[in-house]
């Protein structure tokens, strides 16, 4: 009796086995983490790399690329963008003919909420301004779609070693009307206080904006974005290379912006993400 338990469980674990095995050809495709908060950024990686020839990762309708990160390994940088529903979503990978899924969980997160109340002629934008803001976030969009090579190096660094005082993700209501959700961190700087690069990149945009004031723009490659908001003045120019750690400006607090403070965002994509969980991604 015993004997025919064994060879039943023995051919049912073969028959499991053929089912479930990938073909010998085959690479793997996982995400790290599985489940992440609006905002959050991911990785995809691939594992038995040789086997998966030019890989492209889709998700959320967007595209990643790959980089290599050991001797048969590669990894896409992306980011669960913070308007993005809590469910699972699919990712696919494709490497030529071949195809492989992976899933990622957002979870559900209930944004802290800041109230503040203004006299109504600050809120209300004349119809000069508010064109000006509809050309510079036209501007800014136009920024996300370029996917230059991988200019980062390492790691990336928060530009300035203050508290945070407003986090990322916060729901503004002025004057009980929601307004907006807080697309990076603010952190608290005195007036001149010098302002570093999170990370190696171009400088792509240098310019002065209605609500951002002095705002600079590194991209860094396969669609990662750093931004630097309410500068009193640059350290660059746009079209400059600059390396991780060097000073690229100097906190101010121009534009519309009620004290001297860094507004610092992080952009996979046109996907916002949170700066301090993107500081904590080993890269
Ligand atoms: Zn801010």
């Amino acid at each position: 009796m015993m004997r025919v338990i064994v060879l039943f469980f023995s051919l049912l674990l073969l028959c499991a086995g053929t089912l479930f095995a990938t073909p010998a050809d085959a690479f793997q495709v996982t995400t790290d983490p599985q489940t992440v908060s609006p905002g959050d950024p991911f990785l995809i990686r691939i594992t038995e790399l040789s086997k998966a020839r030019h890989p492209v990762a889709f998700f959320a309708g967007r595209k990643f690329m790959f980089v290599t990160c050991g001797d048969d390994c590669a990894i896409a940088v992306c980011a669960a963008d913070l308007a993005l529903k809590p469910g699972k979503y699919r990712i696919m990978v494709t490497a030529g003919e071949r195809k492989r899924r992976a899933t990622i969980t957002v979870r559900r997160h209930a944004p802290a909420v800041m109230r503040i109340t203004l006299p109504p002629d600050k809120v209300t934008l004349s119809p000069d301004d508010m064109r000006r803001v509809e050309r510079e976030e036209n501007l800014l969009k136009a920024l996300w779609i370029e996917q230059a090579e991988k200019m980062w190096d390492g790691s990336f660094l928060l530009p300035l070693q203050n508290e945070v005082s407003t986090q990322f993700g916060v729901k503004r209501v002025i004057n009980n009307k929601t307004v907006s959700f807080h697309r990076g961190i603010d952190i608290r700087g005195k007036e001149g206080e010098g302002v570093r690069a999170s990370n190696s990149g171009r400088v792509v945009l240098a310019e002065e904006l209605y609500f951002g004031g002095n705002t600079l723009v590194i991209a860094h490659g396969m669609g990662i974005f750093t931004v630097y908001m309410h500068l009193d003045s640059f350290g660059t120019n746009k079209g400059k290379n600059v390396s991780k750690g060097e000073i690229i400006g100097f906190v101010g607090s121009t534009g519309r912006s009620t004290g001297p403070h860094l507004h610092f965002g992080v952009k996979v994509q046109d996907a916002s993400v949170n700066p301090v969980t993107f500081m904590e991604l080993k890269l």
